[in-house]
């Protein structure tokens, strides 16, 4: 049964921990991944909101460029392209959609959407292209994606995203747990469906 995935991109399928080395060294900071205990960074750095969101507005086409893949989200993905929808919805701004396709397309990624919304509000995007599963990495997106679309979400792991869940947001630890869970749901999809379609 075809399912249409919707993907975020920043510290899903891009590592977590990209965007540290370059904090590190464009403030001369030693940030460690483990001690990011929010999603807003601006607290960690020795500079100003003002400052930093200058920053990284300047810089952030490079370091989107420059960021790594998360580890098994190549396997993944390839594992679910053919048979299914893999529809990517970002908070990154829609000038930066050359960079971010051009960066999928250097990793072998397949895509059949890309959409930047330029702002972290995903639900009605989400409602908009009828997506039957979400992954995440930010926890109030996760959570509100979950009640608003009642689709299940996917949520990554991180240091920065340990608050309670509700049942409906899956926590995994890695894209390895995320297939295993999902080839799970898919299952239970297509046993539904052939329940329905025979009564
Ligand atoms: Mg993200």
């Amino acid at each position: 049964m075809k399912k249409r995935f919707g993907i975020d991109i920043d510290g899903t399928v891009t590592c977590p921990r990209s965007l540290i080395p370059f904090i590190n060294k464009a403030f001369d900071m030693n940030i460690r991944y483990e001690e990011i205990n929010q999603y807003d960074l601006t607290p960690f750095v020795n500079v100003s909101g003002e400052v930093f969101a200058n920053w990284f507005s300047k810089n952030e086409a490079m370091i989107y460029q420059a960021s790594p893949i998360a580890a098994g989200a190549k396997q993944a993905l390839d594992k679910w392209k053919k048979a299914h929808e893999l529809f990517f919805i970002s908070a990154r701004g829609p000038h930066l959609l050359d960079v971010t396709e051009k960066w999928f397309v250097d990793h072998g990624l397949t895509f059949h959407h890309i959409e930047l919304i330029g702002s972290h509000d995903k639900v009605e995007t989400i409602k908009r292209h009828s997506i039957d599963i979400f992954f995440e990495d930010k926890h109030d997106n996760a959570v509100a994606i979950h009640e608003e679309c009642q689709i299940p979400v996917i949520l990554f792991n991180t240091p920065y995203n340990q608050d309670p869940l509700p049942k409906g947001v899956i926590r995994v630890n890695n894209w390895k747990e995320a297939v295993i869970w999902v080839e799970d749901w898919l299952n239970q999809q297509g046993n539904s469906s052939q329940v329905s379609s025979t009564s």
